[in-house]
């Protein structure tokens, strides 16, 4: 094919996100890295629909259906909304009940969720990093929202005993009831509780927005309640890069890793659903 030709034909990638609020959000730092890494012509744009916006919802869907946009993520509060809007669900974001990325595929429009492998993924940094971890695979969730869901089906998939707290108890016991698995239990968000559980912890994980920057500061960790002495702790924050919890868990003793790699790794999964493309990670420079 002529040269001039293969240049016309090139495709633009139209990609975006949908949330609200998004303003704050680096996913198109991130996609832009990857489309120059990838060598793609393109754009990633932000799509603030508000929360009762059902038809700016879908007016977007329409135009991933006749191809004017490429890819969508979506972050919340439409992870659970778009999919009645969608033709299909992936086998993963089924299990979890939650999409974060939209393609279309044969004509179909399928919902998938690529938090669970960016997390799990991340995860493997802080685990099987120089510090190890013992062979106990019992991990202790913080949270029950949107991102424990993801996480809490990655380590089940794994092998992993869950414990899941959040400060209303039938927020993770509806987490509990929707894997319905013998591997995963809500623990009360108490001293006495979470204290009973040290000894067989080999992990932390917080899902709660606790110390993240212009939310709650502080730490999600019940005072005075001691760490596990032979656990790693994960926090999905990654701004700031150090949270309180992070300098509390490290001055015990834990090695600890903060969300970026997840926030990168799921970017960069749902950019390979839509070009094809897999970009490495550590060619995503945020700084
Ligand atoms: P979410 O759906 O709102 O869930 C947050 C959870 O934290 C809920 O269980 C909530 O309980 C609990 N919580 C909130 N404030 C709390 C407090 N002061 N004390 C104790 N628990 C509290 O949010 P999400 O989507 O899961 O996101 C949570 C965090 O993860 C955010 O900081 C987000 O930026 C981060 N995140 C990171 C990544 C990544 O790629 N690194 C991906 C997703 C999310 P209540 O309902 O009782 O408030």
């Amino acid at each position: 094919m002529p040269f001039v030709l293969k240049e016309l034909i090139m495709t633009f990638y139209k990609l975006g996100l949908i949330g609200y609020p998004i303003s704050h959000s680096v996913s198109p730092q991130i996609h832009s890295a990857a489309l120059k890494e990838a060598g793609l012509d393109g754009e990633y744009k932000l799509y603030p629909i508000a929360p009762d916006d059902k038809q700016g919802l879908a007016d977007l869907l329409t135009q991933v259906r006749m191809g004017e946009i490429h890819g969508l993520n979506v972050t919340i509060p439409h992870k659970q909304n778009v999919i009645p809007l969608l033709d299909e669900l992936t086998p993963t974001a089924e299990a979890i009940g939650a999409v974060n990325t939209i393609s279309l595929q044969n004509g179909k429009l399928v919902g998938d969720n690529t938090d669970a492998d960016g997390f799990w993924n991340d995860l493997q940094v802080l685990v099987h990093g120089k510090h190890g971890i013992s062979r106990n695979l019992n991990a202790l969730i913080l949270g029950a929202g949107g991102s424990a869901r993801a996480v809490a089906f990655a380590l089940l998939q794994h092998g992993w005993g869950v414990s899941i707290t959040s400060r209303r108890i039938e927020q993770a016991q509806t987490l509990v009831t929707h894997y319905a698995s013998q591997q995963i239990k809500s623990v009360l968000y108490d001293p006495t509780t979470l204290h009973s559980l040290l000894p067989i912890l080999s992990l932390i994980i917080n899902t709660t927005p606790v110390g993240m920057k212009s939310h709650p500061q502080g730490s999600p960790w019940i005072d005075d309640l001691p760490f596990p002495p032979n656990a790693v702790l994960y926090d999905l924050i990654y701004n700031p890069a150090e949270t309180q919890l992070m300098k509390d868990a490290a001055q015990a003793g834990l090695p600890t890793r903060n969300g970026l790699g997840m926030l990168i790794g799921q970017a960069l999964l749902s950019f390979e659903i839509w070009t094809g493309v897999n970009v490495s990670a550590e060619k995503i420079d945020l700084s």
